[in-house]
Formats: C-alpha cells, sequence, structure tokens
C-alpha cells in the first residue's frame, strides 16, 4: 500500500487497536486514521483491573495506556459503536446509523466480553472486564462484605481470591472442573495452584457448579446455589467463567465467525479487513488447529502485525504466530505460562515445588517441548520461550535445566 490517502479504521480502542495505530504510523501510514470505541475511554490497560485496582494499590486513572496524540493523529470516536461491515466496500456503519468507507483498510479489535451466569440480574454479581466494572467491585470490596464468592478458578478468579485475601476477606471461589485450571496448565500444576490458594485461606471448592444465585427482597445477592444441593452465603459475587469474542457487530458481515474473527496465518480475514488481539481466532502451525489467544502480550504484538499486514499487501504478508506468553499475580506470586500446555503428553517439574512456592514445569508433546509453567522463576520463563521458538527437543529443554 502506498503511503495512504483513503483512511484506515480500527474498531476497538483497547490494547490491540492502539498497537495497530501506532505501528501505522511509526511504519509510515500517512492517510486519515480512525480510531473507533464503544467505550467513552482511550485506551487502558485491563491486567491491573483484577490487581492492582481491586486491592486499592492503584487508582483506576493509573491504567491508562502512553498514548501520543501527536503521533498517532487519529480521529477518535469514543462511547461509539460499530454495528454492520460491508467487507467489499470496506464500509463500516456506526450506531447512530452512519455510514463511512475507508479503502486502505479496516483492523477488527473488538477484543472479547465475559460469559455471564443466566437469571435475573442482581446487586452485588459483578464481573471484571472494563475499567468501571473493576471500580464497582473495589467498592463493593472496600465495604468490607462478611464473604466474597467467586465463581471460576480461572486466573482471573484467582487473583480476585487473592485481592479477597490482602485485604482480609473471607472469599469461596467455586470451580465446576475437578481440577481448577486443568485444560491450561495440566492437572498436576492446577493442583499445586489450587493448594497454593488453601493454603492461604482461600476456601476453593472443586467439581461443583453453581446451580443458581439467590437474591433478597431488595434484589442483592445473598446466597449461591451449587450443584451438590449446598450453599454459600454471600453478599458479593464475582462470576469469572471466560469470555466470548465479541463478533456480533460482524454477524451480516458474510466473514467467518466460527470461534471468534478467523484469520489466516497473515493476520487476514478478508482483503483489506486484518484482525488482532482477543477477538482471532487463526491457525497456529506450532500448536495445530485455529486458535484464539486472550493475552495481553498476544494482542500488542498481533495490533502491531495487523497494521504491518495492511501496509504489506498479500505480496510481503509474513506468518504470525509467536510463542503465546501469559502471567498472572497471585498471593505475591508470580504464575507464567509460555507456550501451549494443551496436548502435552508428559509434564516434568525440573526446578522447586509446592512447598517451595516456586517451580519450573517443562511440558512435553511429542519429543517437542511445547510449554513452560513458572510460579517465581522469571528467568527461566524467558529461557523456556527461546527454546520453543526454536523448536528444541525434550532432550535439549530437560537437559538445561538439569
Ligand atoms: C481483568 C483482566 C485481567 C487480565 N490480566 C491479564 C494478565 O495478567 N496477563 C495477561 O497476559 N493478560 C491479561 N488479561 C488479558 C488482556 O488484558 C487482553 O488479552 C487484552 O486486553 C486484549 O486486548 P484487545 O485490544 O484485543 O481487546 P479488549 O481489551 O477487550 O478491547 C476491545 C475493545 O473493543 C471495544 N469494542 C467491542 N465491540 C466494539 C464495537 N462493535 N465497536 C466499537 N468498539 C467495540 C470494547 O469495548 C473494548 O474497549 C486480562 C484481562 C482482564 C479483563
Amino acid at each position: 500500500m502506498a503511503a495512504g490517502s483513503g483512511g484506515v479504521a480500527i474498531v476497538g480502542a483497547s490494547l490491540a487497536g492502539l498497537n495497530a495505530a501506532m505501528t501505522l504510523r511509526r511504519e509510515g501510514y500517512e492517510g486519515p486514521l480512525t480510531i473507533v470505541g464503544e467505550e467513552p475511554h482511550r485506551p487502558y490497560d485491563r491486567p491491573p483491573l483484577s490487581k492492582e485496582v481491586l486491592t486499592g494499590a492503584w487508582e483506576p486513572d493509573r491504567t491508562f495506556l502512553p498514548c501520543d496524540d501527536d503521533a498517532i493523529g487519529a480521529r477518535w470516536l469514543l462511547g461509539r459503536r460499530a454495528v454492520g461491515l460491508d467487507v467489499e466496500a470496506r464500509r463500516l456503519r456506526l450506531d447512530d446509523d452512519s455510514e463511512e468507507s475507508f479503502p486502505d483498510g479496516i483492523v477488527v479489535a473488538t477484543g472479547a466480553g465475559p460469559r455471564l451466569l443466566p437469571g435475573p440480574e442482581l446487586a452485588g454479581v459483578h464481573v471484571i472486564r472494563s475499567l468501571e466494572d473493576s471500580v464497582a467491585l473495589a467498592a463493593a470490596l472496600a465495604a468490607a462484605p462478611a464473604r466474597v464468592v467467586v465463581v471460576g478458578a480461572g486466573f482471573i478468579g484467582g487473583e480476585v481470591a487473592s485481592a479477597c485475601v490482602s485485604l482480609g476477606i473471607p472469599v469461596s471461589v467455586v470451580e465446576a472442573m475437578p481440577v481448577p485450571l486443568a485444560p491450561v496448565i495440566g492437572e498436576e500444576l492446577g493442583a499445586i495452584v489450587t493448594e497454593i490458594h488453601r493454603r492461604r485461606g482461600v476456601d476453593v471448592r472443586t467439581g461443583v457448579g453453581v446451580r443458581r444465585l439467590e437474591g433478597d427482597a431488595e434484589g442483592r445477592v445473598s446466597k449461591v446455589h451449587l450443584d451438590d444441593g449446598g450453599a454459600i452465603v454471600a453478599e458479593v459475587v464475582v462470576v469469572g467463567i471466560g469470555v466470548e469474542p465479541r463478533t456480533g457487530w460482524l454477524a451480516d458481515s458474510g466473514l467467518d465467525l466460527g470461534g471468534g474473527l478467523v484469520c489466516d496465518e497473515t493476520g487476514l480475514a478478508a482483503p483489506g479487513i486484518v484482525g488482532a488481539g482477543d477477538v482471532v481466532a487463526r491457525p497456529s502451525r506450532r500448536y495445530g488447529g485455529v486458535r484464539r489467544v486472550e493475552h495481553w502480550d498476544n494482542a500488542v504484538r498481533q495490533g502491531q502485525h495487523a497494521a504491518r499486514r495492511l501496509l504489506a499487501g498479500p505480496e510481503a504478508a509474513v506468518e504470525f504466530d509467536p510463542v503465546p506468553w501469559f502471567w498472572s499475580d497471585q498471593h505475591g506470586l508470580k504464575l507464567q505460562l509460555i507456550g501451549s500446555a494443551r496436548g502435552a503428553e508428559e509434564v516434568r517439574i525440573v526446578k522447586g515445588g509446592l512447598d517451595d512456592e516456586f517451580l519450573l514445569a517443562l511440558y512435553r508433546r511429542g519429543d517437542r517441548l511445547s510449554a513452560a509453567f513458572g510460579i517465581e522463576c522469571g528467568r527461566e520463563v524467558i529461557a523456556s520461550r527461546r527454546l520453543i521458538a526454536k523448536d528444541a527437543t525434550w532432550e535439549e529443554a530437560t537437559a538445561t535445566y538439569v
């Protein structure tokens, strides 16, 4: 693409969208740039929303991402939602029924939204995706509730439980799977993370789902009823049962929306339409299949890649398939996962263990290192990333840590 005059639109004013915008300019795109964001805010960072903002360690304003207006030179349409896309015409429809074409391309970076529990809306039931969600939950925690129940023992649920412990609030976590996090880090490591929670006083209930939430006469949540007939009295409930890609607005576009906005290995959904961040489902040569990655690092890199993909045109398009990296902070410990542990045939803890509260676990798929999970093992996790990136054999990887 030439330096550009037709205009590019970025839909989704968050981490992936911001990185796409900065990269377009850095790589020389001079045409008009429009950023459409449903939220009223400039881009902010979500990881602190379930960590520092909840405990009060950070004022919410600290989450805003550095945003150099002069360098980006964009028209920001904030508090506005895209409601339709004509792929052929590269035309967006917004929630006020206005339409505009962007001949140089459109970046779809609309992220993901939290899954909710079925049933009537009750006060005191929270999710955490937006700044407002986090501020509301932080206020609820600051009121020192008698007990918080977290539904779902994923990474976000674990962080909320950790925030409760640090604030001295009794907390229960209810998880339908027998071992929390088993699909992500395997049963052995899932059990270790669960035990870390229990040792800090978190009441973790596993292998039991939530049947329904009960409200009081004022419409406030009062009890969580479980599948096994039990119930937990709760003043605050936090639902952390995963997210769904925000593709509803693309329903009539004709794009493939199976499991997210399906892009090819270079990030293209259709000519002139690229995707970035949590919304994208893409093939992975490294791990096989089509997958969606909900990690901060992926949103940054894929935002940058999407911009380059638009500028490069088909002949210069390159594959996007980095080694995934995710972190989570719980009970003062840094948990990190590099690669993908799904489908691992062997897991080996090569350093530390539960009682040390630091460890490094390696995952084997075939004769290759497929993933590494670390607790307080930053240097080793970075070293593992290099090993996975160069497709190291299991033998080489395990020998590294003897
Ligand atoms: C509470 C929390 C904690 C996290 N902690 C970690 C962590 O510790 N480590 C880690 O690696 N990752 C973490 N993540 C994940 C990480 O924050 C996400 O991967 C990242 O935010 C994805 O960025 P994104 O730009 O793709 O999507 P999002 O950040 O979801 O942004 C998408 C934006 O698009 C907007 N939008 C949606 N539809 C439309 C539309 N039709 N029109 C206009 N705008 C629209 C949305 O309102 C939103 O602002 C966390 C996420 C959350 C929610």
